[in-house]
């Protein structure tokens, strides 16, 4: 979920990967685009050191649920409306995980690579900061894949 008003100049946080990437954040801003909805404008600038975001513009759809008030929705570049926009490593772009072929877990599983790097943590810390944007999708999908084994499952490596 996302709150917004017109005019708020907003700091967005998002946060790591344990030890493996630091936290991120960006500027933003809101202005009203129609009676339905936000725009938020993006400026470029350092999401942290070396990891740039290019200026966006992201529009934002609001519903209203049975309960009242208002619930926000980013509306990605490809018109699909989301809760959560993605920056993968090595892209300055914020979008939808279809955009970025980011699948559930329940998909990924089925990939032996990311079950390998999964199974493997100094080769899933590797990939994920190898600075080649394929590679470290995988290993984050890696992490997401172990850290579901280790939550749920109990499983436990090392
Ligand atoms: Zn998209």
């Amino acid at each position: 979920m996302f709150t917004a008003s017109p005019g708020a100049v907003s700091t967005i946080t998002w946060p790591g990967i344990e030890d493996l990437l630091p936290p991120s954040k960006i500027d933003c801003a809101f202005s009203d685009c129609s009676p339905a909805g936000l725009r938020l404008f993006i400026p470029r600038q350092l999401a942290r050191p070396g990891v740039p975001v290019a200026a966006q513009v992201i529009d934002l759809t609001v519903t209203r649920p049975h309960l009242g008030g208002k619930r926000y929705w980013f509306q990605c570049g490809c018109a699909r409306r989301t809760e959560r926009l993605y920056l993968p490593l090595g892209l300055e772009l914020f979008r939808c995980r279809y955009c970025y072929h980011l699948t559930y877990t329940s998909a990924q599983q089925h990939d032996q690579r990311v079950y390998d790097l999964a199974r493997d943590f100094s080769a899933m810390q590797a990939a994920i900061s190898c600075g080649e944007h394929r590679r470290a999708l995988l290993g984050v999908s890696a992490f997401i894949l172990r850290f579901k084994w280790t939550g749920k499952r109990g499983f436990c490596f090392d």
